[in-house]
């Protein structure tokens, strides 16, 4: 756990003792560590930019997205469910971002201990989320990566949302203009699968980042994900045609007007797909928050 990268001459470790890993990504891996001076604790995400399988081309594509996600990140700063940026170290071979530690970890794990949440606290995880994507929106980033996995949870519980990897800036003026395909395929939306599976001449934005609350809402209250099949093609051609169900018995209990709002997500019409600003508005979160979440 204390493998630390050879030739470090940003200064970060300098500054901090590496110490296990807490998580790991395509292009990094993360790791807890304590700032030598002041005992305090943090995380950090040490991006690899020499790995031998990468090519020089790859290294400069890695370089540069994580220019971006810093940047991102910069440009969010403050908002209470965004994960915090500390500083960052540079050296040939590596970035480091150091992070606010997450010391209760990804949702993903949350959610596979406990199984499945009560509507109640799916709305407390909802709120927090629509909150974090209304603020993004208005600052015209669109994350292009929400799920369970890139949600963090702090010591309260509150969420914390993460890897801004993918996130990008939509340019003033223009509201749809991104054709790359990117994200994780149980949370892409249509119009994103239907650009690059038929060559449709159209461009995705904002209503993507909806699309993906959907799919993790339907996930918290299932315990299972909307879309699912064990061929991916099958998953993809799912997903265009919006094909999920609220299947008895889990779906039963699960009250009209929180179906509707998962309805209004996973619409497959980008344009008539609820807006986190209009989210606000819906049924489901004028009911007061009255639990928290706990670990069972
Ligand atoms: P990638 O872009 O490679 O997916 P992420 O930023 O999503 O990297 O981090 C990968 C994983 O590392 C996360 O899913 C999580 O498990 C863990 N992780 C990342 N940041 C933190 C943090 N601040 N606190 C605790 N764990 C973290
Ligand atoms: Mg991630």
């Amino acid at each position: 756990t204390e493998e630390a990268p050879n030739e470090d001459t940003s200064g970060f470790q300098a500054k901090y003792f590496i110490k296990e890993v807490l998580g790991r990504g395509a292009s990094s891996v993360v790791k807890r560590c304590v700032e030598k001076t002041t005992g305090k604790e943090f995380a950090v995400k040490i991006v690899d930019l020499t790995t031998e399988r990468t090519t020089e081309a790859d290294a400069k594509e890695i370089y540069n997205g994580t220019k971006n996600e810093i940047a991102i990140l910069r440009m969010l700063a403050g908002h209470p469910n965004i994960v915090e940026l500390h500083e960052v170290f540079e050296s040939a071979a590596f970035i480091f971002l150091v992070f606010e530690l997450c010391r209760k970890g990804e949702l993903f794990d949350f959610l596979n201990r406990v199984v499945c949440l009560s509507e109640k606290k799916t709305r407390v995880i909802m709120r927090q989320l629509r909150d974090v994507v209304a603020f993004m929106h208005s600052r015209n980033v669109v994350h292009r990566d929400l799920k369970l996995e890139n949600i963090l949870l702090d010591d309260q519980l509150n969420i914390k949302v993460t890897d801004f990897g993918f996130a990008a800036i939509i340019p003033p003026g223009s509201d749809d203009c991104f054709t790359d395909l990117c994200g994780t395929p149980g949370y892409l939306a249509p119009e994103v699968l239907k650009i690059s599976m038929y060559q449709e001449q159209s461009s995705y934005g904002k209503p993507v980042d909806l699309w993906a609350c959907g799919v993790i809402m339907y996930t918290l209250l299932a315990g299972y994900p909307p879309f699912w099949h064990r061929r991916q093609m099958m998953m993809l051609r799912m997903i265009m045609e919006g094909q999920y169900s609220f299947a008895a018995p889990e779906w039963d209990d699960v009250g009209q007007c929180t179906k509707d709002l998962i309805r209004r997500m996973l619409s497959v019409d980008p344009q008539k797909r609820i807006t986190a600003e209009d989210a606000l508005e819906h049924g489901f979160f004028q009911i007061s928050t009255l639990v928290r979440l706990e670990l069972s």
